[in-house]
């Protein structure tokens, strides 16, 4: 007897899509197939809908404990529901105290625990602070070690300097996991910013030009060359050039193990964008001009980006409101509108193929991560997807938004494709405009050693 019986569905796998119905039992897929005839408890019509694996979205700050009030696992999690995601990595910041350490780990999981409608991962930091505690941090459960190559904003979460992203890269090789860097130049980025300061810059444009894409492959380019040498498995997050994808081609192509990341605002918002919304769109590394972005996509389109991850990170109002651009918190709030823009701005207008968006949103980040339950419709795995009317325009507004502060760049866009429900192994955790589960997310703990994407 199944637990659950999706029927009618259009379901999007990797070799592309096919009608097919899902039978679950225990939270898993245990029958992927047409016309299933097995009895069921419950039976879920998707006649009409595109049934997608749920996203795993591997670069998210819900900053809790110690910056609930900015976001926390209650709203940051239905905002991911709502967008189709089933799991998420948590970022070592901006929680406070950060994750540089086993028993903040422990605190941040009992947390995630107790709220989370999805499942979820945790990454650990990597600062010259706690280069001693990159052990325990593995047998805790980390995903991999997140580092800044450049000013993370926060005292307490320190950028690793030279010496530590060699040593920390050496310690995640011998333990099995990635390190993941923010790869922008900490000496170029200081020197524009004081250049700046000096003659009194405070206007968006005016940051634009203190993080160019120099600062980003510059970064890009050590990292490389350290985790080359090292045999060490590398990451780089939030990618915002096709330049930058090039360098980690190339690298990958003498046999550097690394694997890249952009994010949804690099994809649908340019510089001019950021110019006419402001603050909501202030990030690092920066919103560039079209050319850049036009390479950026180019760069998805032929499979050279590995994962779109949503970046996440919002701050409450008075961090996000000043006459000096400069003094404005960076980060932008988009954990709900991931695969919006993958569907609207990549399938829609591009003509990207929801195999390889699927591959985008679930299963190189499975595969990556070391994560074999998650990631595609198929047998064995869990029963985590999102239901989508493909092709229906909407647009979205405040009201839509789960998000804590819903100061949000998105606000507005109309978007082709809509998540209808999204399922948690086989238990919905978003349905209409209802969340249930808070707290049924478990810890995600990877097999180490995984493979390239
Ligand atoms: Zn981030």
């Amino acid at each position: 007897m199944l637990e659950l019986l999706v029927r009618g569905g259009t379901l999007v796998t990797p070799a592309g899509e096919r009608r097919a119905d899902l039978g679950i039992t225990g939270g898993q897929l245990v029958e992927v197939g047409e016309e299933l005839t097995g009895a069921a408890t419950r039976t879920l019509d998707a006649a009409g809908l595109h049934v997608f694996p749920g996203g795993l979205d591997v670069h998210v700050h819900l900053n809790e404990p110690g910056r609930t009030h900015w976001e926390g696992f209650e709203t940051g999690t239905r905002a991911l529901a709502a967008g189709g995601a089933t799991s998420f990595f948590d970022m070592p910041l901006n929680s406070s105290p950060p994750v540089l350490d086993a028993a903040t780990f422990q605190e941040k999981r009992a947390l995630g625990e107790a709220k989370s409608l999805l499942d979820f991962g945790l990454w650990g930091g990597l600062t010259p602070l706690n280069l001693d505690k990159l052990d325990e941090l593995a047998g805790a459960g980390v995903i991999g070690f997140k580092a800044f190559m450049s000013n993370s904003g926060l005292d307490e979460f320190p950028a690793a300097d030279d010496a530590t992203l060699y040593e920390g890269l050496r310690a995640a090789k011998r333990l099995g996991l990635p390190v993941a860097v923010h790869a922008e130049s900490e000496p170029l980025t200081r020197h524009f910013s004081e250049l700046a300061r000096a003659r009194g810059a405070h206007t968006a444009r005016e940051y634009l030009e203190t993080r160019p894409v120099l600062a980003e492959l510059e970064a890009v380019q050590r990292a490389l060359l350290y985790a080359g040498e090292l045999g060490a498995k590398l990451h780089l997050v939030h990618l915002s050039s096709g330049a930058a994808v090039a360098l980690a081609l190339e690298a990958r192509a003498r046999g550097v193990d690394v694997s890249t990341e952009t994010c949804p605002h690099y994809l649908h918002f340019t510089e001019a964008d950021l110019e006419r919304v402001g603050a909501a769109l202030k990030c690092a590394p920066p919103l560039r001009p079209q050319a850049v972005q036009d390479d950026l996509w180019a760069a998805l389109l032929r499979g050279e980006i590995d994962m779109v991850g949503s970046d996440h990170s919002p701050a409450p109002p008075d961090r996000k409101t000043s006459e000096n651009f400069f003094a404005l918190w960076g980060g932008v709030s988009g954990a709900q509108s991931t695969l919006s823009v993958l569907l609207t701005d990549g399938h829609a207008r591009r003509g990207l193929p929801l195999a390889a968006l699927a591959a985008l949103s679930a299963l190189n980040p499975a595969r990556r991560f070391g994560l074999p339950q998650k990631g595609a419709l198929e047998v064995g795995r869990d029963a985590d997807f999102a239901l989508v009317e493909l092709g229906r325009e909407w647009t979205l507004t405040r009201e839509d938004l789960q998000d804590r502060w819903k100061q949000n760049p998105y606000v507005g866009s109309t978007f082709s494709g809509q998540v209808r429900a999204t399922y948690l192994r086989g238990q919905p955790i978003f349905q209409g405009d209802q969340f249930d589960g808070a707290g049924r997310g478990r810890l995600l703990t990877p097999r180490r050693s995984a493979g390239a994407v």
